[in-house]
């Protein structure tokens, strides 16, 4: 399955972040598998819907709507892009592009943004067990790099 095609998008659940009040978005449980560390793992529970938090300001990266359960980004293998702010945490998880890495191309004159596309385009992400977010990472690479300029 492509995870960045519009069409296999699937109608988020609506569900607000009980630390911040903020709508999240819904994540595949095949996400919190992949990324979550082995203690936090070991809690989830496969039969709800977990929803990820977008707020850069909030602690909470994933909780579940139908129970009071969160996760902070300590319980993550990986850094959150939307929760961390160090140069060197992936904007592109797939294709390993970080801030600092991005930043690098565009002040050399490169275009990163359109290199990612080409592979999103090829069906090689795979953003799914990759990105915190569980979709696609575009949208982020281009705020970022037009935050550059
Ligand atoms: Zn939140």
């Amino acid at each position: 399955m492509d995870c960045c095609a519009p069409s296999s998008k699937v109608e988020p659940v609506k569900t607000n972040c009980p630390s911040c009040g903020e709508k999240g978005r819904s994540v595949p449980l095949i996400t919190l598998k992949s990324l979550l560390t082995a203690y936090s793992l070991e809690t989830i529970e496969p039969d709800h819907t977990y929803v990820f938090c977008p707020n850069s300001s909030c602690n909470t990266v994933y909780f579940s709507g139908t129970h009071a359960q969160t996760f902070e980004e300590d319980a993550l293998k990986v850094p959150v892009f939307q929760k961390n702010f160090s140069m060197n945490v992936p904007v592109c998880y797939c294709f390993d592009w970080t801030r600092e890495r991005l930043a690098q191309a565009i002040s050399d004159n490169q275009r990163p943004v359109d290199h990612i596309k080409s592979h999103v385009q090829s069906n090689r992400c795979g953003c799914e067990v990759n990105n915190p977010q569980g979709a696609c990472c575009l949208g982020n690479v281009t705020a970022f790099v037009g935050s550059l300029k």
